[in-house]
């Protein structure tokens, strides 16, 4: 089946005369539950609920491997690091990562006794660091600079070691890369980003290739709590169909606009892994099937970045990416990412790219 199709039809229930195509959101805390607590497949509500065994089927069906919903990506990511890291463990980060992963490693895994060296995602450096780690981190391409590493090389290395990898694999989606096929262990996700793409809920998830490591994930998720309402939950499943239609617009706007800016004299370092310039061009054509939706890029300075963003008409100035809004912010406003003061990072979306491009043109000078 094509993805096209699966994700139009994933995790649907199989057709019952007079039901809905998707049953909407189930809301309960206690369920009914008499006698044997393992003979209702629902008891209580922090535990499991039928609106996410539909949604994390979907998922588990794009991401090829069993799949738990949680709260937030964080909130996934926390799942991930919480259930592999013990005191005295090594884990190999991105330099170059989500920087909010980078804190909670380096600041409470590390109070945990935990050790975090990082290396950055280009020219697979964490190679580098394997030796002793327990876990090795990868996002790629990472945000904001959109750098890439091989999935399959790091994993060789990683696996021939004893070293499990996580991919946080939120700028592609499993539609645009599926780490779990290049056999990492997990593949976690800030679904608040594309793969729902209405900028309207705070979701993640975290995909495992074998299913036995899918039982700490499940024991962190009841014990922390972390999960999700139903009504988030719903709306993803029913967000998910487009993912395709969406994906192919965005990066085919992305790529016409990226091929756009490398022409402005205003503009340097315009970074997206589908430029046939970019550094890793050729790894990102093998790996990814798209390319996603940011598009980086560099303006004179703070003041000339801001310029641009005020400018703009379409264009709305805000954080996050994913969305089918474009939307685009001066990175550097929240420190935490190694970026110029003029490093713009514009999540590229569904609106007809000659408008975009019209709008680009007129706000920049
Ligand atoms: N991973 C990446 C790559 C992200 O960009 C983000 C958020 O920006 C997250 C994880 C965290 O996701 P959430 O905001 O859903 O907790």
């Amino acid at each position: 089946m094509k993805p096209a199709t699966r994700v139009v039809r994933a995790g649907l229930p199989a057709p019952q005369q007079s039901a809905p195509y998707l049953p909407g959101p189930t809301f309960a805390a206690p369920y009914h539950a008499a006698g044997e607590p393992s003979s209702a497949p629902y008891n209580y509500g922090r535990l499991h609920n039928p609106t996410w065994t539909l949604f994390e089927q979907a998922l588990a069906e794009l991401e090829g491997g069993p799949t738990l919903v949680f709260a937030s990506g964080m909130a996934a990511i926390a799942a991930v690091f919480g259930a592999t890291l013990r005191p005295g463990d090594k884990v190999v980060l991105p330099s170059d990562s989500y920087y909010l992963a980078r804190v909670m490693a380096s600041g409470y895994f590390t109070q945990m006794g935990v050790q975090v060296v990082m290396s950055p995602t280009a020219n697979n450096s964490q190679l580098e660091q394997l030796d002793g780690a327990k876990l090795l981190w990868l996002e790629t391409p990472s945000n904001p600079n959109l750098d890439v590493c091989d999935i399959a090389a790091l994993v060789e290395a990683a696996h021939a070691r004893g070293v499990l990898v996580a991919v946080d694999n939120t700028t592609a989606t499993p539609l645009g890369q599926q780490p779990l096929a290049l056999g990492a262990d997990f593949s976690v996700a800030s679904d608040t980003k594309g793969l729902t793409g209405h900028s309207d809920l705070i979701l993640g998830h975290v995909a495992v290739r074998e299913p036995s490591l899918l039982d700490g994930i499940r024991m962190w998720r009841n014990q922390i709590g972390a999960v999700p309402g139903p009504m988030e939950v719903w709306l993803a499943h029913r967000s998910l169909a487009t993912l395709h239609l969406r994906l192919e617009r965005q990066c085919a706007n992305a790529l016409a606009i990226a091929r756009y800016l490398t022409t402005h004299p205003a503009v340097t370092d315009v970074r997206y892994p589908g430029l046939e310039g970019h550094p890793a061009h050729e790894l990102a054509a093998r790996q990814m099937r798209y390319y996603g939706s940011i598009v980086s890029f560099t303006l004179a300075d703070a003041a000339a970045a801001q310029r641009f963003l005020s400018a703009s008409k379409l264009i709305y100035e805000a954080t996050s990416f994913g969305s089918l809004h474009s939307t685009a912010e001066r990175r550097a406003r929240w420190g935490g990412d190694v970026v110029a003061a003029g490093f713009i990072r514009m999540n590229v979306g569904c609106e007809a790219v000659e408008d975009l491009l019209a709008d680009i043109e007129q706000a920049l000078p």
